[in-house]
């Protein structure tokens, strides 16, 4: 069959029980969303990754707070939100994945949160001209994140761009509204994120061709920012005041421009750890093309693992032009941190197994 020009061809094979259609021109009003709301926001797994806000007609609402729907909108029942979702049918990932190479690393150019190795990526491959944009999660004066284009290295240089922001981002929405220009994309993303991407482009050629570079972050846990705001607030901490935050050894930590810090047990701020994390076991963002985090090197690297031959070739011109400093990641820890995930986030969760079987 000849697709029409401007439509896409989504693969529905697995998706069996979905009232959706082989192809979005032939509507189906029976709403998909609603299977989206059923079994996977209602059911209390939503990621909040927020690939499904590819919806055509602007039904998906990502805010910051729990996935909503506006059937005001009219849904046309093409399925392309519940395709992409990748909660839908939830089969979680974890463990360190395939990886080619693990090592340390320091970007000798920039400051970041660890060693700055996701900025030095995205530097190096914009460099190398493999993509004409990176989209990096920035900061307002309220440690609020919100979506920036990065072209040059240059931008970097900002530490309001660099470094961890603690709240949901909405990269996804960002890069749905930009992927038809046809620059080639870096992407960076949580975990969640990733699992997004990837079957976003296994069901959408485009985002294949347009995204040749995902980086994952490795992750535990994210917080809605309003949420994260108030918890601290309350307890003495102004973000407004903030410099760095951080989450080490089990603590999250706020640095204060004067220098000062507060700091407090993450197991203490559970009620406001959104739900769709406490299923998640992905630490290490195992289908990303290369995964970094602070877990496994000494205070001022990040951990590196290149997982695709993309990544290696990132790395190799990275070291040719003495852009960093190197040394030797400790894959136990990482380890130990991918199996403390999944030990703290069963899935099915625990008594639901036990309900169902
Ligand atoms: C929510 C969250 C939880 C994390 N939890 C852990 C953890 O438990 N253990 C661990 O070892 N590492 C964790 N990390 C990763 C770690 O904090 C650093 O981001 C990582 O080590 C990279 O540091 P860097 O200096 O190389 O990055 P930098 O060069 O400073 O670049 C940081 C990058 O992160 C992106 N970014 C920042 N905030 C967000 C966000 N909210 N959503 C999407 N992208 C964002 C920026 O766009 C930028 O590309 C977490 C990151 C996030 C966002
Ligand atoms: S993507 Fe939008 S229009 Fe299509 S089924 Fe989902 S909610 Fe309906
Ligand atoms: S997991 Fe992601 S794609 Fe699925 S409903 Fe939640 S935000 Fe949408
Ligand atoms: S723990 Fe991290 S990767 Fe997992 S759902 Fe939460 S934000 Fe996403």
């Amino acid at each position: 069959m000849t697709i029409p020009k401007g439509w896409v061809s989504i693969e529905v094979k697995e998706l069996e029980d979905l009232p959706c259609l082989r192809f979005a021109e032939k509507p189906d009003r029976r709403s998909s969303w609603r299977l989206l709301k059923e079994k996977v926001v209602d059911a209390g797994i939503c990621s909040h990754c927020g690939t499904c806000t590819i919806c055509p007609v602007d039904l998906i609402i990502l805010e910051d707070r729990p996935l909503d729907f506006d059937p005001k909108k009219g849904c046309m029942g093409c399925g392309v939100c519940v395709a992409v979702c990748p909660r839908y049918n939830y089969v979680p990932l974890n463990g360190p994945g395939e990886y080619t190479e693990a090592l340390a690393g320091r970007s000798k150019r920039f400051a970041g949160q660890d060693g700055a190795m996701v900025s030095e990526f995205m530097a190096a491959a914009l460099e190398m001209r493999l993509i004409d944009v990176a989209l990096f999660v920035a900061r307002d004066e309220f440690f609020r994140p919100f979506v920036v284009h990065v072209r040059s290295a240059d931008e970097l240089l900002d530490r309001k761009v660099t470094g961890t922001k603690y709240s949901f981002a909405s990269v996804m929405p960002e890069l749905h509204r930009i992927i038809k220009r046809g620059d080639r994309i870096g992407f960076v993303g949580t975990p969640c994120m990733i699992s997004g991407l990837r079957k976003v482009q296994n069901k959408i050629p485009l985002y294949k061709k347009n995204v040749p570079l995902a980086v994952a972050l490795f992750c535990t846990e994210n917080f809605y920012w309003h949420q994260l705001y108030e918890f601290l607030k309350e307890r003495g901490a102004d973000l407004r005041e903030a410099e760095k935050t951080d989450i080490t050894k089990g603590n999250f930590i706020v640095t204060f421009r004067d220098g000062s810090e507060f700091s407090i047990p993450v197991k203490e701020m559970e009620e406001i750890v959104p739900e769709g994390c406490h299923v998640c076991q992905d630490f290490s963002g195992v289908e990303a093309d290369v995964s970094i985090g602070s877990v496994g090197s000494d205070p001022g690297f990040s951990t590196v693992l290149i997982r695709t031959p993309v990544a290696k070739k990132i790395l190799d011109f990275m070291l040719k032009k003495d852009y960093i400093e190197t040394g030797k990641a400790k894959m136990k820890i990482v380890q130990k941190l991918c199996d403390y995930k999944i030990k703290i986030h069963p899935y099915p969760p625990k008594g639901e197994s036990e309900e169902s079987s």
